[in-house]
């Protein structure tokens, strides 16, 4: 009684190993056809298409052929992923060295990749840089600021041999007042930074 529940436990037990066997060999081939299908999409220009395909792919193949190394990386190249290019293309390089079938390709694309991402972090550091400097601008709580140069008067005066002279502020004009655009140059020192002479 014992026995024979154990042999069926037995039984029971191969059959599910065998059909996971089968099913990993169905997922296998599954994996390779949608690899193939992604390489004609993007040997068509179908980079969306070819991506769905490949990722589809990756998830179906427990062990990646080299040749999905170089055409996820080139595909993610044409959709201007160009980290994920990188990783993928000098993966396939370091697999199959220049002796792989699609060592040429693969090599372009890897320089493509690298002047592009190149090109992408420099521009990052412009961004960044022009982002430090408009992070100093000074945010006014009125549309407009009282004149720093003038005082609010609209009117500078300066000595001269024959005394005072008056003359209308040539930041604010009369208004005695800056926009806060000119309020920040003000700041910046771009505007009526006149020294005086000591
Ligand atoms: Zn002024």
């Amino acid at each position: 009684m014992i026995r024979k529940a154990f042999l069926s436990i037995s039984f029971v037990l191969l059959s599910i190993v065998a059909s996971a066997q089968t099913q990993g060999t169905i997922v296998t081939r599954d994996g390779l056809a949608n690899m193939d299908k992604g390489a004609r999409a993007m040997y068509d220009g179908n980079y969306e298409e070819a991506d769905e395909l490949f990722r589809q792919a990756l998830s179906q193949l427990s062990k990646l052929p080299s040749e999905m190394a170089y055409y996820f990386g080139r595909n993610s190249f044409h959709l201007q992923k160009y980290k994920q290019a990188i990783n993928w293309l000098t993966k396939y390089v370091e697999l199959k060295g220049t002796s792989g079938q699609y060592y040429d390709d693969a090599k372009l694309y890897l320089d493509r990749a690298n002047d592009a991402f190149k090109k992408i972090k420099e521009q990052q550091i412009i961004e960044t840089e022009h982002k430090l400097t408009t992070d100093g601008y000074y945010d006014c709580p009125k549309d407009v600021v009282l004149c720093p140069i003038c005082h609010g008067s609209g009117v500078m005066i300066k000595n001269g041999k024959f005394g005072a002279v008056y003359q209308t502020c040539p930041y604010s004009g009369l208004s005695g007042q800056l926009t806060c655009e000119q309020y920040n140059q003000y700041l910046m020192g771009e505007l009526g930074m006149e020294m005086r002479e000591e």
